[in-house]
């Protein structure tokens, strides 16, 4: 029986890799997409390969709509079929500047990239979805959004990324109402403070933030935290959840007294 097919947009590095690592423990081949770091998804392909699945990396800036069509071309082309869409890539603003300061250069780019960007790949990969179970190539599609605390956690000195990532939370909860009917599931996990090389130019100033009790799991987040998150909904361990968001954030989200 041919593999189910995940494309994984923002692959290369971070939790994007760990998704791919992870989804590809579930039995998925997998479409690494990446911005510029090719070097960086050709390793995600490797441990992808080490998994036993097979995996095919291409390039695509998922803010240019060009690009995007681009990438779903080249995953049928390739695999003959998308089972799981994964929405991971996303960028913070290039400076961290004062909501009263913040400029509309950075706004457009960072909308552009984490929220206009996915909202249309995933209307791309939706109508093909629905095509292809149509044609009886693929049976249980899902699609996964990885939104942030950003969704509900004001960060002035980071506006635009958290409006944009607000946005991915309608984004999945318009997709699942509109996608109930073919049987596609849409859901959005919530990653808290991860690892990764985002989060390299603050990781001192969290470090202390965690040690001092602002997650009740006092430790950072990994890629792979949120791979298994995603693992277990590619695996359909969540087929009759949709439009839910998923929190992977060590607690963060609690309110406490
Ligand atoms: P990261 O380490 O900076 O990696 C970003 C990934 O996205 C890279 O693979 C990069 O490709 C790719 N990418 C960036 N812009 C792209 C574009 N225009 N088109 C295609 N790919 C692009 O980031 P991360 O921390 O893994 O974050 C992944 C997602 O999780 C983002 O949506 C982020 O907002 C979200 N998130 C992160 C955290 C956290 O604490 N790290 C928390 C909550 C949510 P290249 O390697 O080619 O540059």
């Amino acid at each position: 029986m041919p593999s189910k097919v995940a494309l994984i947009t923002g692959a290369s590095r971070g939790i994007g890799r760990g998704i791919a690592v992870e989804v590809a423990g579930v039995g998925y081949d997998v479409l690494v997409n990446y911005a510029g770091n090719r070097e960086a998804a050709l390793e995600t392909k490797a441990l992808v390969e080490g998994a036993g699945r097979r995996a095919e990396v291409c390039q695509a800036n998922i803010a240019r709509r060009e690009d995007a069509d681009r990438l779903v071309q080249a995953t049928v082309e390739t695999f003959g079929r998308i089972d799981l869409l994964v929405n991971n890539a996303g960028i913070a603003p290039k400076v961290r500047a004062d909501l009263l300061e913040a400029t509309p250069e950075s706004y457009d780019e960072v909308l552009a990239t984490n929220l206009r960007g996915p909202y249309f790949l995933t209307q791309t990969v939706a109508n093909r979805m629905i095509e292809m179970l149509r044609a009886g190539v693929i049976s249980s599609p899902r699609i996964v959004n990885i939104s942030s605390i950003s969704v509900y956690t004001s960060s002035p000195s980071r506006g635009e990324y958290c409006v944009s990532k607000a946005g991915i939370g309608m984004m999945t909860k318009l997709f699942a109402d509109r996608l109930a009917e073919h049987g596609i599931t849409v859901n959005e996990i919530q990653p808290g403070i991860i690892e990764t090389d985002m989060t390299g130019p603050v990781r001192a100033k969290y470090d202390k933030l965690i040690s001092e009790g602002l997650t009740p799991i006092r430790r950072w987040g990994r890629p792979e935290d949120v791979g298994r998150a995603v693992a277990a909904i590619a695996a359909g361990h969540f087929d009759f959840t949709t439009g839910a968001a998923i929190p992977v954030d060590g607690g963060f989200h609690l309110r406490r007294l």
